[in-house]
């Protein structure tokens, strides 16, 4: 049997092979011990669904310094690696690929906490987490947090 392809042959897709994405999250606590959570904006994968802030690392950077840098660029606020406490973890399949997620949380930090990208921002008790839709990797971070905090 002869082959016509020019290049080289399709391939199938390659077994076991998995795209990891890494993100960090924070759950943001304030003093009434209420969680901060960020709306997706529209145009965004999961737009709509309600996330703990966070985002992807850039290459080098280690969790913490990922997680500071998204809290100033999304929110507006300052904070430091003795600030941060790691609580969890989420590793969750998406169709396209695979989400690691630490969750870090933090109790202090300088400046107000502004809506740097136009996202709805709500605070809201541990408790009540489950009344906001949120992607499907971040529910299962929401009891450790109950039983941190209620
Ligand atoms: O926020 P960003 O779009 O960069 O995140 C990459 C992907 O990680 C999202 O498309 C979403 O599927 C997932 N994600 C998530 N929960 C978060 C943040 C991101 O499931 N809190």
């Amino acid at each position: 049997m002869t082959q016509d392809w020019v290049d080289s042959p399709p391939r199938p897709p390659e077994e076991g092979k998995v795209k990891l994405t890494l993100v960090v999250a924070c759950a943001l606590i304030d003093v009434d011990n209420r969680v901060l959570i960020a709306q997706r904006p529209e145009g965004k994968q999961l737009a709509g669904l309600w996330e703990f802030p966070g985002g992807k690392f850039e290459p080098g950077e280690r969790p913490e310094q990922a997680l500071i840098r998204e809290l100033c660029e999304e929110l507006g606020i300052v904070t430091q690696e003795a600030c941060l406490a790691p609580l969890t973890f989420a590793s969750h399949a998406y169709e396209s690929f695979h989400l690691l997620m630490p969750l870090y949380i933090c109790r202090r930090w300088q400046g107000d906490v502004t809506p740097k990208e136009g996202q709805a921002l709500k605070w809201v008790r541990a408790n009540k987490l489950r009344d906001y839709p949120m992607p499907p990797a971040d529910i299962p971070l929401i009891p450790p947090l109950i039983d941190l905090l209620m």
